[in-house]
């Protein structure tokens, strides 16, 4: 639809960064168009409205900059998945792997309860690591989890076979080779 791809064409691609052969796509640029930053959240929320969800959980840091204007769009509580040493109260972990090495998310233990239908959104989806531990965290917490969304996916770098093996519906808005 023309919506989809305004999206799409508001998101500028930068190469070599951050590394020698990398694509980067850059999101902030269409943050810095609010024609596209509205209908992002928008049509996010038509989405994802009237199916009792409870609590958005957005992941640092550009999960933050879409999931908490739609969990205000959709009248819901928003939940950040922090990089460790960042939230105040008691936390839970969960280590994910990197090309090189591994990195840690943690959320609030008493940010989500066993009566949470969570939706989870991030700016971007590659391998899947990112998403997969912070669905862990959720699940940990007995939440319940089973719809993540994207603003933008890389089908080729297999996230989205890793997270439907993990019983999760997968929406995203526009996809990048
Ligand atoms: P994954 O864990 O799925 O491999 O990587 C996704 C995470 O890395 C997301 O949190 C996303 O913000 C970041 N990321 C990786 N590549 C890009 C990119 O090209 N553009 C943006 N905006 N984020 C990226």
């Amino acid at each position: 639809t023309d919506s989809l791809a305004l999206i799409k064409n508001s998101i500028k691609t930068i190469p070599n960064y951050p590394k020698e052969g990398i694509l980067f796509r850059d999101v902030t640029s269409l943050l810095e168009d609010p024609q596209a930053y509205k209908l992002t959240i928008g049509l996010l929320a038509e989405q994802y409205k009237d199916q009792g969800f409870t609590k958005v959980v957005g992941t640092e840091a550009r999960g933050f900059l879409f999931g908490a204007p739609l969990a205000l769009e959709l009248g819901i509580g928003f939940v950040p998945v922090r990089k460790p040493g960042k939230l105040p109260r008691e936390t839970i972990s969960e280590s994910y792997e990197l090309e090189y090495g591994h990195d840690v998310l943690e959320i609030h233990v008493d940010a989500i309860t066993t009566d949470d239908k969570v939706l989870v959104i991030d700016d971007l989806l590659a391998t899947g690591g990112t998403i997969e531990a912070t669905v862990k965290l959720i699940r940990k917490l007995g939440g319940t989890v089973n719809d993540a969304a994207f603003v933008i996916s890389l089908p080729d770098l297999g996230g989205e076979e890793r997270l439907k093996a993990m019983d999760l519906n997968l929406l995203s808005l526009c996809e990048f080779e």
